[in-house]
C-alpha cells in the first residue's frame, strides 16, 4: 500500500492529508528507499544534478523578538550583538562577488536600526553595483508597505519561514507574537511579486504527525517558490535549553515529501542539518535538495550570529572555501552553479 501511495503522490504531486499522516507514520526502509528515489528523481527533472549556491550575509544580530528557540533572541543578555555597516555588507558582497557568487542572502534578526530607507539604500547600491544579481531578504515580519518598498528597490526573493502551524505551540514559541501575522506576511510578500520562502523546524517539542501534515499543507497551499526546513537544535542560552535537537532521519523525510509536492521548489540542504549530521548536506541533496547557502558574514562576527549550539560556519560552510564546497559537491555527483538560479516555478513552460 505504501508503494501505491508514494506512486500517487509522484505522480499527482499531492496527496490527501490522511494518506499523508499515514505514509508519514507507517513508512518502512523499502518505502523510504522508493520515495527518495523519486523525489530525487524530481529534482534531476527540472534543475538537473545544478546545486546552487548563494552567499549568506548574516548582517545583523540585534533582534526585538522573543523567538524562544533562537539563540539571538531579544531576551540572551550572553549574546554578543552586531551590527554590520552598509560599507561592511557591500564589502561582504565584494568579496563573494569575486568568488563568482550571484546571489546575496542578507539574513539577520528583527533590527530596527534597518528601516526601510536604510535597507532601500542597501538593496539599492546591491543591485547597481551587482547588475543581473539576486538579492534575498531574510528579516523577518514587515508591513505590506514597508515589503512593497523594498521590492520596488530591486529585492526578488524573501525567507520567512512560517515556523509551525501549530497555533498553540507557535504562541508557546513566540508569547507575544501570533501566527495570523506571520502568514499574512507570507500572502502579502507572495502578492507583491517575491519569490516567497517558507518553512519550519523538525522535532519541536511535543509535534504530532498531524502538525507536520499542516505543515506540509501550509507549504502547498502557499505555493511557495523556496522552502527551509532544518532540524529545530537546542541552544544552551534559551528557555529551550532542557528540549532536545530534532533528528536527521525526520528532516530527510521532510524534505523529500516537499520535493515530491512542489517538484519546482528551490530546497536548501541548510546549515542545520550539516551541523546535526557530518553526512546532512549529503542526505538533504540525496532526496531533492539543490540550494547550499555558504557563509559570506566577516569571520569575527560568525560566532556571534549564533541561532543554535555549534551552528557551522567554517570549512565548507564557509562561501570563501569555494574550493572545498565544490569538491565535496561533485564527490556527491552534482555540479555547483553559482548563476541567479531563479524557481523555475516562475516559468510555466515546463
Ligand atoms: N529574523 C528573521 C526571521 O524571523 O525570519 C530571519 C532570521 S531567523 C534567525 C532564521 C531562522 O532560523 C528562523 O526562521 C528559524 O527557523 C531558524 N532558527 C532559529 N533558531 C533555531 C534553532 N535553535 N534551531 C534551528 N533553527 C533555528
Amino acid at each position: 500500500i505504501q508503494k501505491i501511495i508514494i506512486e500517487t503522490l509522484y505522480k499527482e504531486h499531492d496527496l490527501s492529508d490522511k494518506d499523508l499522516i499515514w505514509l508519514i507514520d507507517n513508512i518502512d526502509n523499502k518505502g523510504k528507499k522508493l520515495l527518495f528515489e523519486k523525489s530525487k528523481s524530481l529534482r534531476d527533472k527540472y534543475y538537473g544534478k545544478k546545486v546552487y549556491l548563494r552567499g549568506l550575509i548574516e548582517f545583523t544580530n540585534y533582534c526585538k523578538r522573543e523567538c524562544r528557540y533562537c539563540g539571538i533572541n531579544a531576551y540572551n543578555k550572553k549574546a554578543v550583538r552586531y551590527r554590520l555597516t552598509k560599507e561592511e555588507i557591500l564589502e561582504c558582497c565584494e568579496n563573494g562577488r569575486k568568488l563568482g557568487y550571484s546571489t546575496f542572502v542578507l539574513q539577520g534578526g528583527e533590527d530596527s536600526y534597518f528601516k526601510d530607507e536604510v535597507m532601500v539604500d542597501i538593496v539599492k547600491s546591491i543591485k547597481k553595483k551587482y547588475k543581473g544579481c539576486a538579492v534575498t531578504l531574510s528579516i523577518g515580519e514587515r508591513s505590506y508597505e514597508s515589503y512593497k518598498v523594498l521590492r520596488e528597490a530591486g529585492v526578488d526573493r524573501f525567507l520567512l519561514r512560517h515556523e509551525t502551524v501549530n497555533e498553540e505551540l507557535y504562541r508557546w514559541l513566540h508569547p507575544k507574537s501570533k501566527f495570523e501575522t506571520r502568514k499574512n506576511c507570507l500572502l502579502n510578500l507572495k502578492k507583491l511579486g517575491y519569490q516567497t520562502g517558507a518553512g519550519f523546524m523538525v522535532g519541536l517539542p511535543w509535534y504530532t504527525t498531524k502538525d507536520y501534515v499542516g505543515d506540509l499543507r501550509f507549504i502547498k497551499n502557499l505555493q511557495a517558490e523556496m522552502v527551509g526546513i532544518g532540524p529545530y537544535i537546542t541552544h544552551e542560552d534559551t528557555s529551550m535549553k532542557d528540549y532536545k535537537s530534532g533528528d536527521l532521519e525526520t528532516t530527510i523525510l521532510m524534505l523529500s515529501l516537499v520535493r515530491m509536492l512542489l517538484p519546482k521548489v528551490l530546497l536548501p540542504a541548510t546549515t542545520a542539518l550539516g551541523t546535526i549530521s557530518k553526512d546532512g548536506r549529503k542526505a538533504g541533496l540525496d532526496v531533492g535538495c539543490n540550494v547550499i547557502m555558504p557563509n559570506l558574514s566577516p569571520e569575527n562576527h560568525r560566532k556571534d550570529y549564533s541561532l543554535y549550539n555549534n551552528k557551522k560556519s567554517s570549512g565548507s560552510e564557509s562561501a570563501q572555501a569555494l574550493k572545498l564546497i565544490v569538491d565535496e559537491i561533485e564527490k556527491y555527483g552534482y555540479k555547483c552553479d553559482m548563476a541567479r538560479g531563479d524557481s523555475k516555478m516562475l516559468d510555466s513552460s515546463i
